[in-house]
């Protein structure tokens, strides 16, 4: 292989019924930094049906191509489809850095990428850099159980791909009126010769958690003990209109789902307000919320090491503090509406 050949940093633009996804333009934020470092072209790949005018949003967010794809057999997301489009777009143009985020579809496409175009992957990546000497691609994610951050090189083959989750970078500022180039490309499978077919779609009704999005969390570790103790904060996340997130201790109890887990194997949020009650801190935990805008952590030991996180700390007891708090912002919020203000916690 050589590795001269391959020149340009590519993001996979993940979309969903024709409406981007927001990972993509973070990892478009992340891939313009690398680009800029490397001094090559910063591509979007964007696969679907219907979704060519996508690409005016992609060069105001960085892009300086996207080469699309747009035919019916990409309508909906499909490992064999996306792969073999994708994989002849590597072969075609041959980019250095290719990124996609830790979504489902995105983990799916990448690791089948990798295996068609015999490349590595590093999956779940936090740091992105370059080495521009030996002009490496160098991703960084935790591990040892989150203990040290391992930095993953791949030497031999390219593209260089990483999978970063939502959240983890940031978008840029859009770019009104900022232009690139688009290249249109065309899928060489036929729908008959493929094995997989989309029968259905069938959505989940239960309502989704969507801690991601949540301005503010209320978070539940193994200090609020059962179900009562939950209640409780379920109480708080309420009165400010906030979303229950919670350690992963309390979801292997049984007390909660795991789509509420914060942390490495769980999500990784950025919330405004950031409530930790009874979570001790480990860096498994921290990882997923220590980014978030202000922390708050009550906790009955004052050396939980989530206090080394936290902006403001409360050391006590999760079951006499919590109650008093929710009273306090249901009354003050009340008072608020009263005077005719807009209620906000
Ligand atoms: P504990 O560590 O038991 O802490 C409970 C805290 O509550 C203590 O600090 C205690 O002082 C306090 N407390 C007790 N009673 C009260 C009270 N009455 N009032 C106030 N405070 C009280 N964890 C995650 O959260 N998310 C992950 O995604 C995750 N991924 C992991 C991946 C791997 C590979 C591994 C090895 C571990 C992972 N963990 C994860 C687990 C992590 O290491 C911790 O075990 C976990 O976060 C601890 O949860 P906790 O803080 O709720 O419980």
């Amino acid at each position: 292989m050589n590795l001269e050949e391959y020149r340009g940093v590519w993001v996979f633009i993940e979309q969903r019924n024709g409406k981007l996804v927001d990972v993509g333009l973070e990892l478009l934020g992340a891939g313009r930094d690398l680009a800029d470092k490397l001094e090559v072209d910063l591509c979007g790949v964007l696969l679907g049906h219907n979704i060519k005018d996508l690409s005016k949003d992609l060069f105001e967010y960085g892009a300086d191509k996207v080469y699309v794809i747009d035919d019916p057999i990409l309508e909906q997301y499909r490992s064999e489809t996306y792969m073999v489009a994708v994989g002849d777009l590597v072969r075609k143009y041959k980019p250095e850095i290719f990124l996609y985020g830790a979504t489902s579809n995105g983990k799916d496409l990448a690791s089948a990428v990798a295996t068609e175009v015999m490349t590595g992957l590093t999956a779940d990546t936090t740091l992105l850099d370059v080495d521009l000497e030996k002009r490496l691609f160098e991703a960084s994610r935790p591990a040892f159980g989150g203990n040290i951050m391992a930095t993953i090189l791949c030497k031999k083959h390219r593209p260089q791909m990483a999978t970063v989750r939502p959240k983890v970078m940031k978008k840029r500022d859009r770019e009104e009126g900022r232009v690139g180039e688009l290249i249109e490309e065309s899928i060489s499978l036929q729908e008959e010769s493929l094995r997989t077919k989309v029968l259905e779609i069938v959505r989940d009704t239960k309502k989704a958690v969507n801690l991601e999005d949540a301005v503010i969390i209320v978070s539940a570790g193994k200090g609020i003990k059962d179900e009562k103790g939950l209640q409780m904060v379920r109480e708080l996340a309420d009165v400010l209109n906030g979303t229950v997130g919670a350690s992963r201790d309390i979801v292997e109890a049984g007390l909660i789902g795991h789509d509420h887990q914060v942390g490495q194997t769980g999500l990784t949020v950025t919330p405004k307000l950031y409530f930790a009650i009874g979570i001790s801190g480990a860096v498994q935990h921290t990882v997923g919320m220590e980014n978030s805008e202000t922390i708050v952590a009550i906790n009955n030991d004052p050396d939980a090491a989530i206090f080394n996180v936290a902006h403001h700390g409360v050391v006590a007891d999760a079951f006499e503090i919590v109650p008093l708090l929710t009273e306090e912002f249901k009354k003050a919020l009340q008072e608020e509406a009263k005077e005719g203000g807009v209620a906000h916690a």
